[in-house]
């Protein structure tokens, strides 16, 4: 850590202190604190969190220069966008500010997120990359959860931050999220360092059911050894949403009930062929195989070799012979 980036990580930490206090302390937050209670986010969680408020009016760049702050630092914060003749705007107008902390706690980001959702401009807006921000090598959270990742649970993979922060106040304490990235190559270095255990728990709609795959394979390609578990939000919740309409107890049934990778991808492929079709039941049937043959216990890739032989009525010694050369180590 160089001396420029301790500045930029100070200003980081004087802007969270700003916006937590406008959103807290002031009226012009008051209508973005009614929205966080709407959600069902505590006041507790708002501190846990120094969620705050970056209101219409731009005061961030007033009050820096009231500091004396160097432009150049300003400039390269990522906080302010700037104009055709080089002049620095705050970026995050109107918004509720979320912190992003790096694995030491250090805040390095912000996502702003918009009140009501509105089609012109993006729900949430997250800092530019800058010398401390690098959004793929980030997991949100990471600071708060590391500590009971590696005490006993399992990390839990979620796809927004919202749901981490959720899951959280619920009493789930070992969330981590991607910033709206597939996970990369450096967070699943980073997850393995600290756990051998993975809870994947995307959004329940269908964006967030082919995130899992990519994750799934992420994780493999790695030749990680995580052991992951994928859990189904029902009806095209998301966790977040689900937490707080069927509380923290319901969740945990849900991880309690996890499928492995090979049951996720089994339902996943099953969705991309119409198995009315004769063609398309062996086109099944054959990637199924493929699948199949990654497991590594003998045992149970003929559990699933039986599975398969019943549910399409075929003769099971024809499905393994078809397995014998796909599968990598014979157990
Ligand atoms: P909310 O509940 O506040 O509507 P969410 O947490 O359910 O949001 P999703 O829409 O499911 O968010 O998106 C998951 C993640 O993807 C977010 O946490 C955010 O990091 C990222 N994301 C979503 N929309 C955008 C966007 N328009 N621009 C940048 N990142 C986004
Ligand atoms: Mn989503
Ligand atoms: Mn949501
Ligand atoms: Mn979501």
């Amino acid at each position: 850590e160089n001396t420029q980036q301790k500045q930029l990580i100070e200003l980081h930490e004087q802007t969270v202190k700003l916006y937590h206090h406008i959103l807290t302390n002031t009226k012009m937050g008051q209508p973005a604190l009614d929205y966080l209670h709407q959600r069902g986010v505590s006041d507790d969680t708002i501190a846990i969190y120094q969620l705050g408020y970056a209101p219409s009016q731009r005061l961030l760049k007033p009050f820096f220069d009231e500091r004396k702050t160097d432009f150049q630092l300003l400039r390269k914060s990522g906080l302010f966008s700037e104009d055709q003749e080089g002049n620095l705007r705050d970026r995050f107008v109107d918004r509720v500010m979320y912190p992003i902390r790096n694995g030491g706690g250090q805040t390095i980001a912000f996502s702003g997120r918009l009140l009501t959702a509105n089609s012109d401009m993006p729900k949430y807006l997250n800092s530019p990359e800058t010398e401390i921000f690098n959004k793929r090598k980030v997991l949100f959270n990471l600071d708060l959860a590391r500590p009971n990742i590696r005490g006993k649970d399992p990390a839990i993979l979620f796809e927004g931050f919202m749901d981490v922060i959720t899951a959280y106040q619920a009493g789930i304490k070992s969330g981590i999220a991607s910033m709206g990235t597939s996970l990369t190559e450096q967070q699943i270095y980073d997850i393995k360092r600290i756990t051998h255990e993975v809870v994947i728990s995307y959004d329940g709609d269908t964006p967030g059911q082919k995130a899992i795959k990519r994750a799934i394979d992420a994780f493999n390609q790695q030749q990680s050894h995580v052991e992951m578990k994928i859990i189904s939000v029902p009806d095209g919740m998301d966790p977040d949403e689900f937490i707080r309409k069927k509380g923290a107890d319901a969740f945990k049934q849900l991880i309690t009930h996890a499928q492995a990778p090979i049951e996720f991808e089994l339902s996943y492929l099953k969705k991309q062929f119409n198995l009315d079709s004769e063609v398309d039941q062996s086109h099944y049937i054959a990637e199924a195989l493929k699948l199949i043959s990654q497991v590594d216990s003998g045992i149970s890739r003929d559990l699933y070799l039986n599975r398969l032989a019943d549910e399409f009525s075929v003769d099971k010694k024809l499905l393994s012979q078809q397995l014998a050369p796909l599968t990598r180590k014979p157990t």
